[in-house]
C-alpha cells in the first residue's frame, strides 16, 4: 500500500470518529432528556429490563468484524456514561456542592472564622463532667489564645450503661464557661426535640457519626439559625456525607462544617481508621469548610500529634482533639484524651513544625 492510499484510509478513519462522536453526543442528549422525564415521573433512571432490549437489538444486527461480545462491552460503556451524566445533573444541582457555588463558605463563630485559610483548633473534654472539669480546659486554652472549645452533654454511646452524659445541665455548664471566658462553645445535639433548646446555650451544634444519617435531625438543624459541625458516619461514604449535608442546607442553613473522624475499616491498630484522603475530597466536591478529628479517629494519644499535622499538612481548616484535666478518670474516652500538659506540649510541638500559626 502507498503512502497516499494509507493517508486516505486515516482521513476515513477521522471522518468515522466523528461521526462516532457527534453520534454518541446525540444518544447522551436523548439519555438527558430521557433521564429528565424519568425523574419528574419518580422512575428510577437505570432500567435493566430496557438495557437487556437494546443488548439484543445490538446483537442481532451486527453484521461484523467485531464479535458480539466485543459490541455488547462498548455499548455497555456508553450506556455507563449516559446514566453517569444523568447523574453529573444531579450532583451539579447540590447547594453544598462546588458547582453550585465556587467561593468557600466562611463560618464565623463569633469572629473565630473556619474555612478562610487560617487553619484552627478545636479542643476540649469528650463529656461534660462538672462545671469545675470544662473551666480547668477552657482556662488552660484561654491562656493560648484558643477559644472554639468542645464538649459533649448528650452522649451517644454504643453502650446504654455507659455514661449518656449531662444532658441539659451540660450545655448549660458550657454557656456559664463561655460566658465567663468568652468562649465559643460546641456541643453535639442527638434528638430533633433538643435543638430549639439547645440553640440558647451553644455557639454550634454538634451531630455525632452515629447520627449521621438521622434525616430528622438534620432537616431540624436545617431549620435553625446555628452553624452546624457534621460528623461522618462510620461507615458512610464521601457521597453519603455529602447528601447528609445536603439535607442541612436544603432546609435553608448552610452554615455547616464537615467533620472526619476516621471510618470502620478491617485495621484494629487505631480505633478508626483516618481517611486523610476525603479532606482534600471534600473540599473539592464542596464549598464547605473541612475539620479532622484526631482523637475519635485514631482513638490513641501518641497519634495525636502526627495526624495534626497530616491534617493541617493536607489542608483541613480545623483540627479537633479531646483535652481532659485527669483523662485517667473520665467517663468517656479516657484513653484517647490529652491532660493539659500534654495538650501544651501538642500545641507547641503544632506550632514549632510551623504547621500551626496561632
Ligand atoms: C464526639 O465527637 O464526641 C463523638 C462522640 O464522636 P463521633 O460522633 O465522631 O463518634
Ligand atoms: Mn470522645
Amino acid at each position: 500500500m502507498s503512502n497516499e492510499q494509507l493517508d486516505a484510509l486515516r482521513d476515513e478513519l477521522d471522518k468515522v470518529n466523528l461521526q462516532i462522536l457527534d453520534l454518541i453526543n446525540e444518544r447522551a442528549s436523548l439519555a438527558k432528556k430521557i433521564g429528565q422525564v424519568k425523574d419528574t415521573g419518580g422512575k428510577n433512571r437505570f432500567d435493566p429490563v430496557r438495557e437487556r432490549n437494546m443488548l439484543d437489538l445490538i446483537a442481532e444486527n451486527n453484521k461484523g468484524p467485531f464479535e458480539t461480545s466485543t459490541v455488547q462491552h462498548l455499548f455497555k460503556q456508553i450506556f455507563k456514561a449516559s446514566l453517569e451524566i444523568q447523574e453529573d445533573d444531579n450532583r451539579k444541582a447540590l447547594l453544598v456542592s462546588r458547582k453550585k457555588k465556587q467561593e468557600d463558605t466562611i463560618v464565623d463563630l463569633k469572629g473565630e472564622t473556619i474555612g478562610d485559610g487560617n487553619q484552627r483548633l478545636i479542643l476540649g473534654p469528650c463529656s461534660v463532667e462538672s462545671y469545675e472539669q470544662v473551666y480547668e480546659v477552657a482556662k488552660a486554652m484561654k491562656a493560648q489564645g484558643l477559644k472554639l472549645l468542645r464538649g459533649g452533654a448528650f452522649k451517644p454511646r454504643t453502650s446504654p450503661y455507659d455514661f449518656q452524659g449531662l444532658g441539659k445541665e451540660g450545655l448549660e455548664i458550657l454557656k456559664r464557661v463561655a460566658d465567663e471566658l468568652d468562649m465559643v462553645v460546641i456541643s453535639e445535639i442527638v434528638s430533633p426535640k433538643d435543638v430549639e433548646m439547645a440553640t440558647e446555650y451553644i455557639d454550634v451544634i454538634q451531630i455525632g457519626a452515629r447520627n449521621m444519617q438521622n434525616f430528622e435531625l438534620l432537616k431540624e438543624v436545617g431549620k435553625v439559625d446555628k452553624p452546624v459541625l457534621l460528623k461522618r458516619g462510620l461507615s458512610a461514604t464521601i457521597d453519603e456525607f455529602i447528601n447528609a449535608a445536603e439535607y442541612i442546607s436544603s432546609e435553608g442553613n448552610s452554615n455547616i462544617m464537615l467533620c472526619e473522624r476516621g471510618i470502620r475499616t478491617y485495621e484494629k491498630a487505631t480505633r478508626n481508621t483516618l481517611d486523610i484522603s476525603a479532606v482534600p475530597i471534600l473540599k473539592q466536591e464542596t464549598h464547605l469548610p473541612v475539620l479532622v478529628d484526631v482523637t475519635h479517629s485514631t482513638g490513641r494519644r501518641d497519634l495525636l500529634l502526627p495526624t495534626a499535622k497530616a491534617a493541617l499538612a493536607i489542608g483541613a481548616d480545623a483540627v479537633m482533639a479531646e483535652v481532659h484535666p485527669d483523662p485517667a478518670v473520665a467517663l468517656s474516652d479516657s484513653a484517647q484524651q490529652m491532660n493539659i500538659p500534654q495538650f501544651q506540649d501538642f500545641l507547641t510541638s503544632l506550632r514549632d513544625s510551623g504547621l500551626y500559626k496561632y
